[in-house]
């Protein structure tokens, strides 16, 4: 089952049902923007407490932060981010959104007005000013920020990927995971 929450100008995020009770503290991450449209998490459900820290982490130097990828790879985590990007703007979302649709339906010079007057309206100028300061946020504070990420790919070498008990990293066979003894006999 999946719970959706809807955010304004976003499309609605999807809360994993594996999450348990850890869910709610999930939203935040969930809720950034993300260069591919939806934060997915490509992990098994024992590094969501790391991620959860590893994100209000970065948001703490550069709240408007775009996660790229949220996955395991060769064992451990991988997270990758961009800067803020006024391509991404939320208060656009709505718009781009009628402009594909509209391109069926022949209305796109319609379409094209409304977000023209979007764009000079006090919104939109609001959330531009808003991003422009996030951008400078994230060039400032890229070297901290990529060094939590390595310190949580770290970290997650030595967290159970199914259970969040502490776990080791180990190759069976070219495949690499991080689990917990008991965890990796069943
Ligand atoms: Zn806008
Ligand atoms: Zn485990």
């Amino acid at each position: 089952m999946v719970d959706t929450h809807a955010t304004t100008g976003q499309a609605a995020i999807r809360i994993p049902s594996d999450a348990g009770e850890l869910g709610d503290a999930l939203i935040p991450l969930l809720s950034r923007s993300s260069s591919v449209g939806r934060v997915t998490l490509q992990c098994g459900t024992g590094w969501y407490g790391l991620l959860i820290e590893l994100d209000a982490k970065i948001a703490s130097i550069c709240p408007g932060y775009v996660i790229d990828q949220v996955k395991e790879k060769f064992g451990t985590l991988r997270f990758y981010i961009s800067p803020p990007s006024v391509s991404l703007l939320p208060c656009c979302a709505d718009m781009t959104i009628k402009q594909e649709r509209a391109r069926d339906d022949n209305e796109e010079a319609g379409i094209a007005f409304l977000l023209e007057r979007h764009q000079a309206g006090e919104e939109h100028a609001e959330a531009l000013r808003i991003t422009r300061d996030y951008i400078q946020m994230f060039e400032d504070g890229q070297d901290a920020i990529y060094e939590i990420i390595r310190e949580y790919e770290i970290l997650s070498g030595k967290c159970c990927e199914e259970c969040g008990e502490p776990g080791v990293l180990s190759d069976n066979g070219g495949w690499y995971r991080t689990l917990c003894p008991e965890c990796a006999e069943g």
